[in-house]
């Protein structure tokens, strides 16, 4: 919760978005969190804008905040009673507050303009596998959003709303899944959003168990139409300031916000600070844009991979990686304006961590220091699922 004067941004749990999987309420150390047995609710008079919580949320319900008038924050009680956000509140005092939250380019961070209730209508334009293994599909999907002008930002994420029911006969709850192009639109054309999505196929007891939305998803043909929601997340943006470097860290399909932000540096009419991109993957079969992003971002970006299971290789993981590259990275790491970006499966995080604790370590830098100094700034972008 940050202040400035009588207006507070207020910490919410979105209740369409929500799962109820507890994990908020555990992670929480100030006990700001409880439920009902139907709603999550953030206490606003405890929380402290810690954001220890934001992370491990499966679902980005928890990333919801809000400017309000510190007299009329949203009670526990209030909270309990929603079944969705409600509207914002109109008052000029709002407008005078600072975001808090990351802006790009300087741009205007539009975040639930769609919701699960009222979603935007897109169409497929394109639907392809871009890993040669079909039984480690991610797909490339590009969406036409210009009809509801649905916008959009690298590092934000979207809500997909799979048709058809659950078990129970409830609509199959909204997956989220990051915008895989710049703002500007995939192949620079307005209102075409790209994502990148694993087909997700598991093995459960000797029984294959699809997941929903995956499968909804990769299955699409173009015309297809698909109801969205969002766009959602002010976290993982880019900075404005060109000079700042961006080291990107990502497994799997969390390639997808960093080819947005390669996109989008692309694009940019000055060349931008340096960046470097950590790729992690278990072979270049499986990898999503493995020889794409070479080709379209290579000149401007240094992009390594690391293959965990690759013929006749010792495995390498991401992390391994990091400590290969430490003279760069603790160079990078050392300057006061470089932002850092951690996307993938959560498994991830404490080796990442872990070796960037070593890389700075080894070049007389500390870790802890830094992490926290980048977090307090904004500069440390974690988003795994
Ligand atoms: C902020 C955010 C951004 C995301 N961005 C993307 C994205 O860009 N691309 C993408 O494909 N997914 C992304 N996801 C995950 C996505 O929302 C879904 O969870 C995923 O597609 C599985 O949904 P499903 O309905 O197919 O599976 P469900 O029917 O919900 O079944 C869930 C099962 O799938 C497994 N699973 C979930 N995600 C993965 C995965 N990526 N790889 C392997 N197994 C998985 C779980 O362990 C679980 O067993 C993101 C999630 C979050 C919270
Ligand atoms: S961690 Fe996220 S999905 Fe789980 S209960 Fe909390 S807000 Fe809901
Ligand atoms: S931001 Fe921190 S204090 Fe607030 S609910 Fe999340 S973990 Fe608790």
């Amino acid at each position: 919760m940050s202040t400035h004067d009588d207006v507070i941004v207020q910490h919410l749990i979105d209740p369409e978005l929500c799962i109820r999987c507890n994990t908020c309420e555990e992670t929480c150390p100030s006990n700001a969190i409880s439920n009902d047995l139907r709603n999550y609710v953030v206490d606003v008079d405890i929380c402290n804008g810690c954001q220890a919580c934001v992370s491990p949320c499966p679902t980005g319900a928890i990333n919801s905040w809000r400017p309000v008038l510190r007299q009329s924050a949203y009670t526990r009680e209030q909270q309990f009673a929603w079944s969705a956000l409600p509207e914002a509140p109109s008052d000029p005092a709002l407008d005078a507050v600072p975001p808090g939250r990351g802006r790009g380019d300087g741009s205007v961070v539009v975040e639930n303009r769609f919701t699960p209730a009222r979603p935007a209508l897109a169409r497929v334009v394109e639907n392809r596998c871009v890993t040669p293994r079909a039984d480690a599909a991610v797909h490339h999907i590009v969406l036409d959003v210009s009809n509801d002008d649905f916008p959009f930002l690298e590092g934000q994420s979207v809500g997909v709303l799979a048709r058809g029911v659950d078990a129970q006969g409830a609509r199959h709850a909204m997956r989220l899944y990051s915008v895989a192009c710049s703002r500007d639109g995939e192949e620079g054309v307005a209102g075409r959003l790209a994502l990148t999505v694993k087909r997700v196929i598991e093995n459960r007891g000797g029984e294959e168990a699809r997941g929903i939305c995956s499968n909804y998803l990769c299955d699409l043909t173009p015309g297809d139409a698909v109801e969205l929601a969002g766009p959602y997340g002010a976290d993982f943006l880019m900075p404005d300031d060109t000079t700042a470097p961006l080291i990107m860290i990502c497994t799997g399909t969390g390639v997808a916000p960093m080819r947005a932000m390669l996109d989008r540096s692309r694009a940019l009419p000055a060349p931008r600070a340096p960046q470097q991109l950590f790729y992690g993957g278990r072979t270049p079969q499986e990898m999503a844009y493995f020889d794409a992003l070479q080709a379209a971002y290579g000149a401007t970006c240094d992009i390594g991979f690391a293959l965990s299971r690759q013929a006749g290789e010792s495995k390498r993981y991401v992390q391994d990686l990091l400590r290969e590259r430490h003279d760069v990275l603790a160079q990078l790491l050392a300057r006061e304006n470089t932002h850092v970006y951690l996307c993938g499966l959560r498994g991830m995080e404490a080796g990442v961590f872990e070796a960037l604790a070593q890389v700075c370590e080894r070049h007389g830098l500390n870790w802890q220091a830094l992490e926290a100094a980048m977090t307090q700034q904004r500069r440390l972008h974690v988003e795994t699922y």
